[in-house]
């Protein structure tokens, strides 16, 4: 995509999506990145109801390995893969139990508890700290490259791509307004291309009209 094409496009979503965020629901670090863990292929709104009672007696590891590993897996059960996720959280809590610095530490040593890949750790990073990078999950992965800002097979190589082409002072937020731009905009099924501010320089548009 030419420069003044992805000017234009962070420009806009910028005056669409003013108050970016993630659309998870937490009340401090420790649950945010319960959440994200969550979230693998699994819709917010779906983790959101989970949490909104789990996490009023969840606010730090202990209360995780208090409530024991079969009650836990139990209260989300509701999510997709909650086994494995579960047992992961469990054995996220008991590491950040004697080592709770690991939570506020950089993208490597994230990426050393129990599920947390480097899309995780961007988004906790990214959410917690503003820290300048783009997690890059299937649906930022589709519509960069649905809008042709990337040409990518994986996830992996748009995030690195991403990083290098977006300005500086977007990439603390670009992730936000990439998700929200697929969840209410460039739908997977019904994706609103004729009043779409980027229809003139979309591939998919181009290719399909
Ligand atoms: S033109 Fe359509 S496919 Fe392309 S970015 Fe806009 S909504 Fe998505």
């Amino acid at each position: 995509m030419k420069k003044k094409d992805i000017d234009f496009l962070f420009q806009k979503l910028e005056e669409m999506y003013p108050n970016a965020d993630t659309e998870l629901k937490y009340w401090n670090d420790f649950q945010l990145l319960l959440a994200v863990i969550m979230s693998a292929q699994t819709t917010d709104k779906q983790v959101n109801k989970v949490t909104k009672d789990l996490f009023k007696v969840v606010f730090e590891p202990k209360d995780v390995l208090q409530m024991g590993l079969d009650k836990f897996t139990k209260a989300i059960s509701s999510i997709n893969y909650y086994k494995t996720k579960a047992k992961n959280i469990y054995a996220t809590c008991e590491i950040l139990e004697k080592n709770p610095e690991i939570l506020s530490s950089n993208l490597e040593t994230l990426t050393t508890l129990p599920w947390v890949g480097i899309k995780t750790a961007k988004v906790v990073s990214n959410v917690l700290f503003w820290a300048r990078v783009i997690a890059v999950d299937t649906h930022v992965h589709r519509v960069s490259n649905r809008l042709w800002l990337v040409n990518t097979k994986m996830p992996e190589k748009t995030s690195e791509l991403l990083e290098k082409i977006v300005a500086d002072k977007y990439k603390d937020i670009a992730h936000h307004w990439l998700i929200l731009f697929w969840r209410y905009h460039c739908t997977a099924r019904n994706p609103q291309c004729k009043t779409c501010p980027f229809n003139s320089f979309c591939k998919y548009y181009n290719q399909t009209k």
